[in-house]
């Protein structure tokens, strides 16, 4: 394991943000660190980074223990902050300069580091250009190759597609991939589903601080597996006038999540299932359009474990 937590607690005065949190993440994966707004995902992820301290439990990386021997891992280690860490008036290569320089890079070897990082993100054109003329999708990039260009073996992303436009996001993962394939350990924080479940080849689902449950998506999937989806259309976007609790006493049914034009269905399939939801909603005046079965997903995992959704 390159990566352990052993009951790691992190307060901010009275929010408890990190609580008795374990974690191990294999060398040579993409983890993702899953989970919505306020779980605890950068909090997690800048103690890695020793930008913060935490208050109890142990944390090892390689082998060293954080935050006493941060500096023998530092070198290894490459982060990519949440929030920009770029410079606006800056060009995209003094950027990356400036961070090879922290990284102890010097002459041919820093400037060969800072080309082969602007090769990597697609700016290697928009080189001279100040950062304050880039797009979001640019910045984001350049605040990636700022992360990599010491060439570290350990990587943390912290939700770096957020707000961004689809084609640098795109491009963003493709490069993590590509990164991955050589070699590197990745850590990936998102609230994004769709992302952890194309992107990681593990997860850890994390929200109040805690982890939930890890594994493969598949593995994750099982956790839920017992029960299978249905998805109910019915017509006129009337879903809302119901609250549900008609077609939750029905034998089989599990959970009824209400939708914006039907009902999302767990159950654990029975005879006349369809037949009795059908009669539920036509007694509320309800009249079904399409019924849908489908996979579990990491926001039905979710949602199993916690009752909430991923996003609101
Ligand atoms: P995530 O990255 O998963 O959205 P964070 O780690 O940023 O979550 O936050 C976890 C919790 O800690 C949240 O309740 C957040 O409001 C709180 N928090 C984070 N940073 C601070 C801070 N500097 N001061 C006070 N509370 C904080
Ligand atoms: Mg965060």
């Amino acid at each position: 394991m390159i990566i352990t937590c052993s009951q790691v607690e992190k307060s901010y005065k009275d929010i408890k943000a990190l609580d008795q949190l374990n974690l191990s993440i294999e060398e040579g994966t993409i983890h993702g660190l899953l989970g919505p707004n306020g779980a605890g995902k950068s909090t997690l992820i800048n103690i890695f980074a020793s930008l913060i301290q935490h208050d109890a439990g142990t944390i090892t990386i390689d082998g060293y223990s954080i935050p006493s021997e941060f500096q023998k891992i530092k070198g290894q280690m490459g982060f990519i902050p949440q929030d920009l860490a770029i410079y606006e008036d800056l060009t995209a290569y003094e950027n990356i300069a400036f961070f090879a320089s922290l990284y102890g890079l010097k002459g041919k070897e820093k400037k060969q580091k800072v080309l082969q990082a602007l090769e990597f993100v697609g700016l290697t054109d928009r080189q001279k250009s100040m950062v304050k003329t880039f797009s979001g999708g640019m910045k984001r990039r350049l605040n990636i190759a700022c992360g990599i260009c010491h060439e570290p073996k350990l990587i943390f992303f912290d939700e770096p597609t957020v707000g961004i436009d689809p084609q640098s996001r795109n491009h963003i993962l493709e490069s993590i991939k590509k990164l991955n394939e050589s070699g590197k350990t990745i850590i990936y924080t998102t609230h994004y589903m769709e992302e952890a479940e194309t992107l990681c080849d593990q997860i850890s689902i994390i929200d109040h601080g805690k982890i939930l449950a890890e594994g493969t998506v598949d593995q994750l999937v099982k956790l839920v597996t017992d029960f299978e989806m249905l998805f109910v259309q019915v017509k006129n976007d009337e879903s809302s006038i119901l609250d549900g609790a008609g077609l939750s006493s029905i034998k089989g049914i599990e959970t009824v999540t209400i939708e914006e034009n039907g009902f999302s269905i767990t159950h654990s399939g029975h005879d006349d299932l369809l037949e009795n939801i059908i009669t539920e909603l036509k007694k509320e005046n309800l009249k079904v359009v399409k019924v849908e079965s489908r996979m579990p997903n990491l926001e039905d995992v979710f949602l199993t474990l916690t009752g909430r959704k991923l996003r609101d």
